[in-house]
């Protein structure tokens, strides 16, 4: 019978997901899929130091906008529940017991004052720094001695000497560790909580993880965890490492380079599509130089056997350029739906029909939710009458073509698409009269309406003011050029 594949997506609770996070996440969610297997979501929480609050329901949170589900995890439980390794410490006290008895694990009582010396001492003989097995040799009395005595100790796992461990890797084939570079590893902490090595090995064999799918930083740990497999005397998983994210300079991507919380994406506007069809190239590439996938269409093109070995940049633009794409493929309402919760509500209760047009009118180009919301609130904003770049000279021209809109039958302006070429014949009738062609007539007017140089098509922001909207601006530009002459 062959072996069910079972994958899992295995993070510590740190606030937030990271974006290599997020990869890993998804390659497994891929090849699970592909494969007709499970995928599971199990929280590593054991580093009692840096949890934080709400983070599970945030990931839970975060994996729900993006579509990806899980088959096991602490949300819909599953026959390997709890999901969550501080709620499984009974297993991992079993398991340092077994390793105990066996000779595989050892009581450390090394202070952290003493750990620092060695490591000092290493570090000005240029050597690696790694315990230095000094408990190692203590006899079993001393041991048990110094443990009824009260001494805090730590479970620490005996490393052999003079081996080789061979990582058996799917991306990067056979990768062998001398076993004098592989420290001594502590497993199980003094504070009763285990280390991530032993409860990710106790877990991965316990929920019947078949493949072990996470970043290349995990890679110097994997002999410890094949040393681990086998002295409890457990067949390994297949093990497949994924290429580092880099930045553009292909320095290792990190907090201090960029944004690299999957969330902050999310808030800018990123939709969850773009950012999986964009997340599933780091790394991986289809058969063919296609860009474009939906989360189903990668399943079908999805093999581990085309995930690189070199790092993968994660290049910003290219995933604004990707999310464009994706948002010039919504429908108005699903863009409307995207954008609103993005706008201010005065906005919205203003003029819910303009500014649902303004969302439509100024839709071509947009990078994001966020952005075309940035670009319908500009659209609205009141002009910056204060500015003096028009003069006496332009004021009648403006006044003329305030005159000409107000004298056109009022249904014309609620024609949105139409409201620009009669806006057009008015500005540029009066322009005539005043001496005025091309950019002459729409600079002026752009900065009677609006007061700044820059902004979209004037055309546009006319369809989107309306008739009493555009007037309103004309007139208010007149008043207040009148008052700045009329002051000395
Ligand atoms: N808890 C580890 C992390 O935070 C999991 C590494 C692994 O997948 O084994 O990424």
């Amino acid at each position: 019978m062959t072996k069910e594949i079972r994958t899992r997506f295995a993070p510590s609770p740190t606030g937030y997901l990271h974006v290599g996070g997020l990869r890993s996440a998804l390659y497994n969610y891929l090849f699970a899929r592909k494969m007709g297997g499970k995928l599971l979501l199990r929280v590593e929480d054991t580093d009692r130091t840096r949890l934080v609050e709400g983070a599970v329901e945030n990931f839970i949170e975060v994996f729900d906008w993006l579509g990806i589900h899980f088959d096991e995890s602490p949300a819909v439980g599953g026959p390997h529940a709890p999901y969550v390794q501080s709620e499984r410490l009974n297993l991992y006290t079993e398991a340092t017991k077994t390793l105990a008895e066996k000779g595989h694990a050892y009581v450390c009582f090394c202070t952290s004052e003493r750990l620092e010396q060695v490591r000092a001492d290493q570090q000005a003989r240029s050597l690696p720094p790694m315990y230095d097995k000094h408990c190692r040799k203590l006899s079993k009395d001393e041991v048990d001695a110094r443990i009824t005595a009260g001494e805090p100790y730590v479970w620490r796992m005996a490393v052999p000497d003079n081996e080789v461990v061979e990582v058996h890797d799917i991306i990067r084939g056979d990768v062998n560790f001398e076993t004098s570079t592989i420290d001594d590893q502590v497993l199980m902490k003094s504070d009763g909580y285990p280390t991530y090595h032993l409860a990710n090995v106790v877990d991965d064999y316990d929920m019947r993880i078949s493949h072990v799918i996470r970043g290349e930083e995990w890679l110097p740990s994997t002999p410890k965890h094949v040393l681990l497999y086998r002295f409890f005397g457990w067949e390994p998983p297949q093990f497949a490492h994924l290429p580092l994210l880099l930045n553009p300079d292909r320095s290792k991507m990190s907090k201090r380079s960029g944004d690299v919380a999957v969330e902050a994406y999310r808030d800018k506007g990123i939709l969850p599509d773009a950012l999986l069809n964009f997340v599933a190239l780091l790394g991986w590439h289809p058969q063919d130089e296609r860009e474009f996938f939906t989360l189903e269409e990668l399943v079908n093109e999805f093999s581990l056997q085309r995930v690189n070995k070199a790092g993968a940049v994660f290049d910003q633009a290219k995933l604004r350029w990707m999310n464009t794409e994706y948002l010039a493929r919504l429908t108005h309402d699903e863009m409307w739906d995207g954008v609103a919760p993005h706008l201010p509500s005065e906005l919205l209760t203003e003029s819910a029909v303009r500014v649902r047009y303004a969302v439509i009118s100024l839709r071509p180009g947009a990078e994001s939710f966020q952005d075309l919301a940035a670009k319908v609130v500009e659209a609205f904003a009141p002009a910056d009458i204060s500015n003096d770049s028009w003069d006496e000279a332009q004021l009648s021209f403006v006044g003329e073509v305030a005159d000409g809109l107000s004298t056109l039958p009022a249904g014309t302006w609620n024609d949105f698409e139409g409201l620009m070429a009669e806006f057009k014949a008015a500005a540029n009738s009066a322009g005539a009269k005043h001496g005025l062609k091309g950019k002459g007539i729409w600079m002026t007017l752009r900065m009677a309406l609006t007061g700044r140089e820059h902004g979209p098509e004037l055309g546009r922001l006319v369809g989107i003011w309306g008739r009493e909207g555009t007037l309103n601006r004309l007139h208010a530009a007149i008043a207040a050029k009148l008052s700045q002459e009329q002051s000395p």
